[in-house]
């Protein structure tokens, strides 16, 4: 190069004037360039250097186009520099792809100048301005806005400009179904003239509130549309540079449908739909505070269905949740609008009354809530009859409380449950004390089994045919530590309300039978062993399957046992009942109608079902002594169960003048204090009878 430079030496003799040249060596980020007729290089600035990589002893003497000018270009720059010297046609400054030292593509604004020096030579002045920031700051705010272009497009949220009198100046949407009207309606109109005036109000509201205090705010709306409400989630940004308002708005429909379902969940119950117990005690709260305030009365009656459990059990669930949707609608149909019915769960309901002056009034609406039962429900093709025990609690008599009057209904509601169901009690105070005791005994006897508080008496059965003692009835009997003794006419109820029955129940049998086995092998008699069994027994499906074992485990032979059922029992007229008792019979086990004449004695259970034993109720025997009805009544019922091959059992004897009154009469069984109180086992054992008393 160096030699070339000697053999032809360049034009840059006739150099532009100095002081030009120190002004373009000062202007260090503007790249100046220097060519002489020939386009080689006679000026080469450190901008030059820096822009395109070569030094300047390097670009000097070198031809533009084998320098810096992309191939393609080359033929087209030759031909406008050459127009430019011949024919003063100018190259405009242009922006234009320059060539960089290694190759790379350099972007300039380039522009230029024809100077001719003091000695007549045409030289070409460059003046490039690096675009290469400009370019990479362009390409990134248009990846920028692609970005966000393609952000707003996925986001289906719709984008509002507004100003802060509400008129629209710009939207975004990329879900077109989530505009209220269409962008033609609204753009550059206030939304006062779009929206519906609570909506628009709101709007108002909030952006008044974030020109206030800047920070993001959001709020709720919900439009008709053609496709239904819609609810909407908007957030709104002050952009105070502009004056302006940004806003988003989700559709927020889905959430919000299943926030309601979840609320209405929450507060309601999904079968009967009335509010469920939470929702009513809130309710219930509410009604006082109300009644506090306007000084009136308020009511809360706690219902419970009689017996649901046996729907349940024999007709099955399906039916059972039937029966209480159809229950709440009578319920609900009973009571004003503005009064609660709710479900406390199971078959309990609640129903709050407010405004109430008159207790008469109260006692209207428990008669009518009892009335609407009277008709049977027509279900899956059968007729069923449903009764309800309600209990009533006043404000403020019976309590202040939401919780006190609750727990008072509901004691009251027991009380209605004791007095035969299908009735209505009102609270009264002792009924708490009747309550506490309940509480107390269902809490002791919750594991009164473990701790062996349970022992099986027995007491002796005479036959009066042969003077001697024929077998005995189970009769159970608890001790405990802190009530004392507790009577199995006070327990049991309560063990059938708890389902504790069941476990006790086979505690029974089992002690029974393995006390009945051991007194027949060792006196080698064939004694009977009565034992009692309550309703809810009747309902657990393994009773038989139970029996059966503790009979094999036992090894005593089913003809020995003998099961005391009341008519509570047999009442409720189901199916399974007959099942039961006719499997029972089956296995050879002697059934024994218990407590016969109390109640509703329908002597045709006596035909309906198998039984061989009936048991004449104590009161009976009391009674012969005394007056003749009962006298009479006694003889007659020996009369019909010896047609009907029935043994009679006499239970409550007490008196000589009742035992021989009961023997002329033919009674085949007599069992009573007369003869013997029920006896622990070890007595029992020793146990003989009074030679006095045959
Ligand atoms: P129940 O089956 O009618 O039993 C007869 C009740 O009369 C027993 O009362 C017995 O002690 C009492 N008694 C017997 N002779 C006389 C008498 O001469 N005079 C008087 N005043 N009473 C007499 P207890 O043992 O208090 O049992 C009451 C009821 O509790 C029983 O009536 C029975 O229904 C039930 N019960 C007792 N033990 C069990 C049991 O293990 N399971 C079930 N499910 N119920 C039972
Ligand atoms: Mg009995
Ligand atoms: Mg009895």
């Amino acid at each position: 190069m160096s030699s070339r430079k000697t053999e032809k030496p360049l034009s840059h003799q006739y150099e532009l004037n100095d002081p030009l040249h120190q002004l373009f060596d000062a202007v260090k980020v503007i790249s100046v360039q220097g060519y002489d007729d020939h386009r080689r290089v006679i000026y080469w600035n450190e901008g030059s250097e820096k822009l395109y990589g070569y030094s300047k002893q390097e670009a000097t003497g070198q031809k533009l186009e084998d320098l810096i000018i992309p191939v393609s270009m080359r033929e087209g720059v030759i031909q406008a520099h050459g127009n430019w010297l011949n024919q003063g046609v100018e190259i405009p400054a242009a922006e234009i792809i320059m060539r960089h030292k290694s190759g790379a593509d350099v972007s300039v604004f380039s522009s230029h100048v024809m100077f001719v020096n003091q000695y007549g030579n045409k030289q070409m002045y460059c003046i490039d301005i690096d675009l290469t920031d400009v370019r990479k700051a362009e390409a990134q705010a248009l990846f920028k806005e692609h970005m966000l272009e393609t952000i707003f497009e996925a986001i289906p949220d719709l984008f509002f400009l507004m100003q802060t009198d509400g008129t629209i100046i710009d939207y975004h949407a990329s879900k077109q179904e989530n505009l209220y009207v269409s962008p033609q309606q609204f753009i550059g109109k206030n939304m006062r003239d779009i929206l519906p005036e609570e909506v628009t109000s709101k709007f108002q509201t909030h952006i008044e509130k974030v020109i206030e205090q800047p920070e993001l705010i959001s709020f709720e709306y919900d439009l008709t549309m053609p496709q239904g409400i819609l609810y909407f989630e908007a957030r709104m940004a002050y952009l105070s540079e502009y004056k302006q308002v940004m806003v988003i708005v989700r559709n927020i429909t889905e959430q919000y449908k299943s926030a309601e379902l979840i609320r209405h969940q929450a507060y309601y119950d999904s079968l009967t739909l009335l509010p469920n117990r939470f929702l009513a005690l809130d309710r219930l709260s509410q009604i006082l505070i109300e009644a506090k305030r306007n000084n009136q009365k308020a009511v809360v009656i706690f219902i419970d269905l009689d017996d649901f459990k046996k729907v349940n059990d024999s007709l099955g669930h399906e039916i059972g949740d039937k029966l209480l949707v159809k229950a709440a609608q009578r319920l609900t149909q009973v009571v004003r609008k503005e009064d609660t019915v709710g479900r406390l769960g199971g078959d309990e309901f609640i129903v709050l009354l407010k405004g109430f002056a008159d207790h008469n009034d109260v006692l209207a609406i428990a008669e009518n809530l009892l009335k609407v039962f009277r008709n049977p429900f027509k279900l899956a093709g059968r007729e069923l009859m449903l009764t309800l025990s309600l209990g009533i609690a006043i404000y403020p008599e019976n309590g202040c409380s939401a919780s006190d009057l609750l727990r008072n209904a509901d004691t009251a509601m027991y009380q209605a449950k004791a007095q035969g169901r299908n009735t209505f009690s009102f609270f009264t105070s002792d009924m708490n004390q009747v309550m506490q005791r309940r509480f107390e005994i269902e809490e002791q006897m919750h594991s009164a089994l473990e701790r062996g508080e349970f022992e099986v008496y027995y007491q002796p059965k005479f036959s009066l045919q042969t003077n001697s003692v024929v077998g005995a009835e189970a009769l159970l009997r608890w001790n405990n530590p802190s009530l004392g003794k507790v009577s199995p006419n006070e327990f049991i109820p309560i063990a059938e309300h708890t389902g504790l029955i069941i476990t006790l129940g086979e505690f029974v049998i089992n002690q029974a039978l393995s006390f009945l086995k051991h007194w027949q092998s060792r006196d080698k008699e064939p004694y009977t062993m009565a034992i009692n069994l309550s309703p809810r027994q009747f309902r657990d499906q393994s009773l038989v399957a139970n029996l059966q074992k503790s009979l094999e485990q036992t090894k005593v032979s089913a003809e020995f046992l003998e099961l005391e059922i009341t008519e509570g029992v047999l009442m409720n007229g189901q199916s399974y009942i007959h099942e039961s008792l006719a499997e029972i019979s089956a296995l050879g086990i002697t059934l024994s109608q218990d407590d016969f004449g109390t109640g509703y004695s329908s002597l045709s259970y006596l035909r309906q079902y198998p039984f061989n034993v009936l048991k004449i109720d104590r009161s009976f025997i009391q009674g012969i002594t005394i007056n003749k009805s009962d006298c009479d009544l006694v003889k007659a019922t020996i009369a019909m169960a010896n047609s009907l091959k029935l043994i009679v059992v006499a239970e409550g004897v007490e008196t000589e003048q009742q035992f021989t009154i009961l023997k002329r009469l033919g009674c085949d069984l007599v069992q009573g204090f007369y003869f013997s109180k029920p006896l622990p086992s070890s007595q029992l054992l020793a146990f003989s009878p009074g030679q006095h008393l045959f």
